[in-house]
């Protein structure tokens, strides 16, 4: 990846912006005084020199500084937990920033050691389970992430090409199944991304499922739109009502002038 900060233009966004790019994303993460920006990149399909061009090239003010790259490859340890010692973040293993879920990782291995402290003993038993608790959560993070790259309709790069075309894990295989035939996700135990996290990339790739849950159809006629309306109208009346976050971020934590 490349990244760089830029200076500010326009209104400040309350999110962090994903956009695809040939051989990538971009991010763009808004902050008071600076944007963040960067681009994750494939580099067997674009060189290093053209990705920093095209991160430069993409920016909405000047930058900041030079661009600063960072390498990395993606995967996790065979074994987190081996005896006496346990890999924790990067020392366990990395995977790309897509859905920023570094940190979370940490957290929940130090949350699992917890509950899984050993004595002197060093049990296999609380060594095995932590390992396959934590292995499966870097599966789950790997699933969400890749269905973002599958699911595109990209045909425009190499890179593109590759990642619509590619095999994918039979965990997400199975997710999409459910999913494609009757709208159903389910919330793996312990997995941190929620149905509605699933649905919001299913949908806004362009995934539709063939039919709905047959349960849905037993309701009246009308019901649903009439909930969903409902739904609606309470966001837009929330929403309405609520300080833009630049007014917000002016009255409760404006940083101080640079
Ligand atoms: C640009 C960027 C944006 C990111 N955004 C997010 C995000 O939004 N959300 C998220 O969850 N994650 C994000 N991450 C990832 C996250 O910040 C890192 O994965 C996390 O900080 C790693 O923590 P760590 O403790 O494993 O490693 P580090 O923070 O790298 O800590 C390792 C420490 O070990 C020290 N060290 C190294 N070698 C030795 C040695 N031989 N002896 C003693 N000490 C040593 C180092 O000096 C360092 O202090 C981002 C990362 C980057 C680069």
């Amino acid at each position: 990846a490349w990244a760089v900060p830029s200076e500010r233009r326009g209104p400040l966004t309350p999110y962090t912006r994903a956009t695809a790019d040939t051989a990538g994303w971009r991010w763009r993460i808004p902050l008071q005084h600076r944007v963040g920006n960067g681009y994750v990149y494939s580099s067997a399909h674009i060189d290093d020199d053209d990705a920093r061009r095209a991160l430069l090239a993409g920016l909405e003010g000047e930058a900041l500084a030079e661009p600063r790259q960072l390498r990395f490859e993606a995967g996790r340890r065979d074994r987190l937990w081996d005896r006496n010692c346990v890999a924790i973040g990067l020392s366990g293993g990395f995977l790309e920033p897509l859905e920023s879920t570094s940190i979370h990782l940490i957290q929940s291995g130090i949350t699992r050691l917890m509950s899984l402290f050993p004595d002197l003993g060093f049990g296999a038993t609380e060594i095995d389970e932590y390992n396959r608790v934590m292995l499966r959560e870097y599966e789950q993070v790997r699933d969400f992430i890749i269905l973002h790259y599958h699911a595109t309709k990209r045909s425009d790069s190499r890179f593109w090409d590759q990642c619509r075309t590619m095999a994918i894990p039979a965990s997400l295989s199975a997710k999409l199944a459910l999913w494609s035939g009757k709208a159903r996700v389910f919330r793996e135990q312990g997995e941190l991304f929620t149905p509605d996290g699933w649905i919001a990339v299913l949908l806004g790739q362009g995934i539709r499922p063939e039919s709905i849950d047959p349960l849905a159809a037993t309701l009246p006629a009308g019901e649903s739109a009439r909930f969903m309306a409902h739904v609606r109208d309470m966001i837009d009346k929330t929403a309405t009502a609520m300080p833009t976050h630049e007014d917000f971020i002016a009255r409760h934590c404006a940083a101080p002038p640079r």
